[in-house]
C-alpha cells in the first residue's frame, strides 16, 4: 500500500511537532506501507518571508520571491528527513527540482504540468520514507516557481495521482471538514465524508481547509482524498470521495469568505461584446472575476457588477479607468465592506425551498443582501461584513432545523 501524506504549517510548527508526525509516518512504514511525506513550510515561515523581502524591496521581483519562498518548503524537508533518521528509519528528502515537478512559468501562482515519478519510485524501491518540498515547480527555464498560496495540497494530490497511491492523507490542525467554520458556529458539525464538487465548491468559497486545485486535481484523477488530525492520530476525519451519501445532502456546509471586494460599472454602453471587452481586459491582467451581475440601467445603458479579491481591485479600478473610453461607460464604484457566505449542498438542485430558506433566514436577522449567484450545489450571497457571523449562525441553525424535519 502507497500513502501520500501531506501535512500542513502548523502540523511541523516545531521540533516536536516535527518529532510526531516523524513517529507518524515511522510506525506505518513499520507495518509494511510505502510512504510518501509532502510537507508545507513550518509555521508562518512563508508570511515570514514575505515580509522579509518587503522589508528590503516593497515591490519585489516574483522571480526573486520564489526563490525565497521555496526555501521554506526545503527547510521543513529536509528536516523531516532528519527526524526519521533520528527514529531510526530511512528517509530521503526531495526538493521539486530533484523530483521533476514541472510547472508552468508563472512566478507565484505556477501550475504543475508534468510530474516524473522515476525518483521517486526509485527511492521508495529503495525503502526509503520519501519527503518532498510541496508548494513548488520548476518552469521551463529550470526556475523554481511556487505553486500559490495553500498549494503543498496541490502538490500532494498530483503526487499521489502519477504514484498510483492508494490513499492521500491531508494532515492539518483541524480534525476534518465541518458544515461550518466552529469558531463561528459553535453547532458545526464534523462531516464523516463529502463529494468531490462540494468539496471544491467549499474550497473555492473560502472554508480553507483544502487548496481548491487539489481537489480538482483529485476528481480528476479519481484520488482518494481523506482530511485529517495531526494532532489526534486516531480520529478519521473527512473522506472525499464519490456517492459519500445514500441520498445526495440538502445541505453539506457553509462557507464565508471575507476577501471580496465589489465593483460596478455603471452606464455601460448597451451593445454586443460589451462584458467580453471588460471581462477580456481584467483577465490580461490575471485578475479573477467571480460572481458576476448585469442588471438594466438607464436609457440604453447596463451596469455590471462583479466581486474580485481585496489585494487586485485597485489594478482592476486602473485597468478600467485607463480604458473608459474605450470601453464606454459612466463611473465605477467599490465597496469593500462586504462577505460573501455560500451554502453547498449536492441535494440542492432537487430540493424546493433551499433558497427561500436561506433568504428567509437572512431576513430574519435583518441582513440586507448586495449581490446572489447560484449553482447547482451553491448559492452565494454578498452581505455587510460586520452582520456576517450572525447570518451564518441563523442559516446553519435554519438548515440544521429543516434536515431534522
Ligand atoms: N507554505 C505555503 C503557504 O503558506 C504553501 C502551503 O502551506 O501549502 O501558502
Ligand atoms: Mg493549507
Amino acid at each position: 500500500m502507497l500513502v501520500v501524506q501531506k501535512f500542513g504549517g502548523s502540523s511541523v510548527a516545531d521540533a516536536a511537532c516535527i518529532m510526531r508526525v516523524a513517529q507518524h509516518a515511522v510506525a506505518q512504514y513499520r507495518a509494511g506501507q510505502k510512504i510518501v511525506v509532502v510537507l508545507s513550510a513550518q509555521g508562518n515561515t512563508t508570511d515570514d518571508l514575505l515580509a522579509k523581502a518587503r522589508e528590503i524591496n516593497p515591490d519585489p521581483s516574483k522571480r526573486e520571491l520564489d526563490m525565497l519562498l521555496v526555501t521554506g518548503e526545503q527547510q521543513a524537508a529536509a528536516l523531516m528527513a532528519l527526524a526519521i533518521h533520528k527514529l531510526g528509519a530511512p528517509a530521503i528528502s526531495l526538493n521539486a527540482v530533484q523530483v521533476g515537478i514541472e510547472a508552468t512559468s508563472l512566478y507565484g501562482n505556477a501550475r504543475i504540468k508534468r510530474i516524473r515519478p522515476d525518483r521517486i519510485t526509485r527511492a521508495l524501491e529503495l525503502n526509503n520514507i520519501v519527503i518532498v518540498a510541496g508548494f513548488q515547480g520548476v518552469n521551463r527555464y529550470g526556475d523554481m516557481t511556487t505553486l500559490g498560496r495553500g498549494a503543498s495540497d496541490t502538490t500532494a494530490v498530483a503526487l499521489a495521482a502519477v504514484l498510483g497511491a492508494d490513499i492521500c492523507e491531508i494532515y492539518s490542525d483541524v480534525t476534518g471538514v465541518f458544515t461550518a467554520d466552529p469558531r463561528i458556529v459553535p453547532t458545526a458539525r464534523k462531516l464523516p465524508a463529502i463529494s468531490y464538487d462540494e468539496m471544491l465548491e467549499l474550497a473555492s468559497m473560502g472554508a480553507q481547509v483544502l487548496h481548491n486545485r487539489a481537489v480538482e486535481m483529485a476528481k480528476r484523477h479519481r484520488v482518494k482524498l481523506v482530511l485529517r488530525s495531526s494532532r489526534y492520530f486516531e480520529d478519521t476525519g473527512t473522506q472525499v470521495k464519490e456517492g459519500s451519501t445514500m441520498e445526495k445532502l440538502l445541505f453539506s456546509g457553509l462557507a464565508l469568505d471575507r476577501d471580496v471586494a465589489r465593483i460596478s460599472i455603471l452606464g455601460l454602453r448597451d451593445r454586443p461584446g460589451i462584458a467580453y471587452h471588460v471581462f477580456s481586459l481584467l483577465a490580461a491582467q490575471k485578475i479573477c472575476v467571480d460572481i458576476i451581475l448585469q442588471t438594466e440601467g438607464s436609457g440604453q445603458t447596463k451596469d455590471i457588477s462583479f466581486t474580485v479579491a481585496k489585494a487586485d481591485m485597485q489594478s482592476a479600478l486602473d485597468v478600467l479607468a485607463i480604458n473608459k473610453d474605450a470601453i464606454g461607460f459612466e463611473s465605477t464604484t467599490h465597496d469593500t465592506t462586504l462577505t460573501k457566505l455560500s451554502i453547498i449542498g449536492a441535494g440542492m438542485a432537487t430540493n424546493f425551498g433551499v433558497a427561500s430558506a436561506m433568504f428567509e433566514a437572512l431576513y430574519d436577522c435583518g441582513v440586507n443582501i448586495n449581490l446572489i449567484s447560484s449553482s447547482e450545489i451553491k448559492i452565494t450571497v454578498l452581505i455587510d461584513a460586520e452582520m456576517a457571523d450572525r447570518a451564518a449562525k441563523a442559516i446553519h441553525e435554519k438548515f440544521a432545523q429543516l434536515m431534522e424535519e
